[in-house]
């Protein structure tokens, strides 16, 4: 799991810390730092809860696992 906070749109409201404070933490400026950008899986559900309850939704989680483009149009075309 890989999260990201965008300071730009953090408030300071502080749920992040509170939810996931080995993830997160404040700046000087009171704004979001990130502790542990990717952070195991142990800590996904304070993660989320820290995601959900941001109330400018500065908290993203990313997939980390390889993304394949979708296929289209079912199985390969296998005769050429
Ligand atoms: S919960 Fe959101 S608004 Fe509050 S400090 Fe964390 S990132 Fe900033």
């Amino acid at each position: 799991m890989k999260v990201t906070a965008d300071r730009s749109r953090c408030m300071a409201a502080g749920h992040c810390a509170i939810s996931a404070p080995d993830v997160f933490d404040h700046g000087e400026d009171g704004l979001v730092v990130v502790l542990d950008a990717e952070p195991g899986e142990q800590r996904r559900r304070e993660v989320e809860v820290a995601e959900d309850l941001c109330p400018s939704r500065a908290i993203a989680i990313l997939r980390t696992a390889a993304v394949t483009a979708p296929q289209e149009g079912g199985a390969p075309d296998s005769a050429g």
